[in-house]
């Protein structure tokens, strides 16, 4: 997916359109916010780690409830107040590519 660098974007501090930089946020670390369950869970079906066992380790693609792409976190930034905006939602592409301003 294309993603313009620069978008006119309404900014709540101006109140008012201006020109926003698009920023994308790497995705924060996981494996702390972990809960002890899931690790188990992890650690039983052989998800982690080395060979699986009791199972085998699965191929990545047809791993049980693992998403192949990740959700973007990406950020608006004002170019006139400096006011960070955050997208409501983030959304899944496999790849997303930052394109010039038009
Ligand atoms: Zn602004």
């Amino acid at each position: 997916m294309k993603m313009p660098k620069e978008v006119n974007r309404y900014c709540p501090k101006c109140k008012k359109k201006t020109k926003q930089k698009v920023i994308q946020v790497k995705s924060h670390k996981t494996r702390a916010t972990l809960k002890k369950g899931q690790r188990r869970h992890e650690r039983r079906s052989g998800i982690s780690g080395y060979g699986g066992y009791p199972r085998p380790k699965p191929e990545k693609s047809k791993k049980w409830g693992v998403k192949l792409t990740k959700k973007l976190d990406l950020r608006y930034k004002c170019s006139e107040c400096g006011k960070m905006t955050i997208r409501k939602q983030g959304f899944r592409v496999k790849k997303l590519e930052m394109v010039g301003a038009k």
